[in-house]
């Protein structure tokens, strides 16, 4: 390597991290004003319940359109409100849009869920269960109907704050469920110690669990153990008839996935709840 071109791949990789620091600045900055720009919005995707092929809940899931970024995905600008506590007034601000979206879908539909994400962030704000009593109670959303997803990675941490405020959750009879997994640092005892209610299967495996054997019994030993446990089973990214076929025959109770809906706006979950069963993609 000459030291020009030593010199070059220096430049390259500053280069690189600057415009990745950019970035980032720049999502921070517009994220801040985003809620009051009303840049942010609330997307639904439908959970069917295999048997009855009907819809028994929707997963919120936030979409920002950016006057100035375009669209940026969540997998990118989370991970930034985490790191920024941004996170915070931002959940509140989904959790709010989803109770009240959600208030007649859970009136309509006996056993309809609203499943909403909670990062580890939101999960450390102390005054998390606070924030959701008043928030029930300002609604009149049934806490039962309420289903927060949270991490492996939430649990494992532990600690007494995180053992007081999933205490307090499940005594105010909201739902736990369990996202993504298998993807964590999967020590089972914790479904021992803490009062979950829900299994989500990660879309990783459902993905490859038709052509590859250890993913589909790792499928399959995951819904065993829910069975086993008297827990709730939803498989996540399911996208072919394939996949579905072989979760219902390893008698996975919910799915969800593009193949039976992608995530969609509150109107459009009417429209697809007055359809009797699901219609495949
Ligand atoms: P997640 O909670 O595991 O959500 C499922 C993700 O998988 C969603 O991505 C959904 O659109 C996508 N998905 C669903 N079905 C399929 C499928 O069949 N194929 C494929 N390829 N993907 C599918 P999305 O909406 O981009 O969200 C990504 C992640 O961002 C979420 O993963 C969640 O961790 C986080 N997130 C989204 N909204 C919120 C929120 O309001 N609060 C918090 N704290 N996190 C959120
Ligand atoms: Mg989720
Ligand atoms: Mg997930
Ligand atoms: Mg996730």
């Amino acid at each position: 390597l000459s030291k020009a071109q030593g010199r070059n791949r220096y430049a390259f990789f500053t280069n690189e991290l600057n415009q990745s620091i950019s970035r980032r600045l720049q999502i921070e900055e517009h994220l801040r004003a985003a809620i009051d720009n009303g840049e942010l919005r609330v997307a639904y995707q439908p959970q069917y319940e295999v048997k009855s092929r009907s819809m028994i809940g929707v997963e919120a899931l936030l979409r920002w359109n950016s006057s100035a970024l375009g669209q940026v995905g969540p997998d990118e600008f989370i991970p930034i409100a985490e790191q920024s506590g941004l996170i915070v007034p931002i959940g509140r601000f989904v959790m709010q849009q989803a109770l009240s979206d959600a208030m007649q879908w859970v009136a309509q539909e006996p056993q309809f869920k609203l499943a909403v994400n909670i990062s580890p962030v939101q999960f450390r704000d102390e005054e998390l269960a606070d924030f959701l009593r008043q928030e029930l109670e300002r609604s009149g959303f049934p806490a039962s109907r309420l289903e927060l997803e949270i991490t492996e990675g939430i649990l494992m941490r532990g600690g007494p704050m995180v053992e007081n405020t999933l205490a307090t959750l499940h005594e105010m009879g909201i739902c736990l469920s369990m996202d993504d997994f298998g993807t964590g640092y999967s020590s089972l005892s914790y479904l021992r110690r803490y009062p979950v209610d829900e299994l989500k299967i990660d879309r990783s495996f459902v993905q490859e669990m038709t052509v590859d054997e250890a993913d589909r019994e790792l499928v399959s030993a995951a819904i065993s153990l829910s069975r086993g446990l008297g827990l709730r089973v939803v498989a996540e990214g399911v996208e072919s008839k394939e996949q579905l076929e072989a979760l219902s025959e390893m008698e996975c109770a919910v799915v969800q996935g593009f193949l039976l809906s992608k995530p969609v706006c509150a109107k459009e979950i009417d429209a697809l709840l007055m359809q009797r069963e699901w219609e495949l993609s």
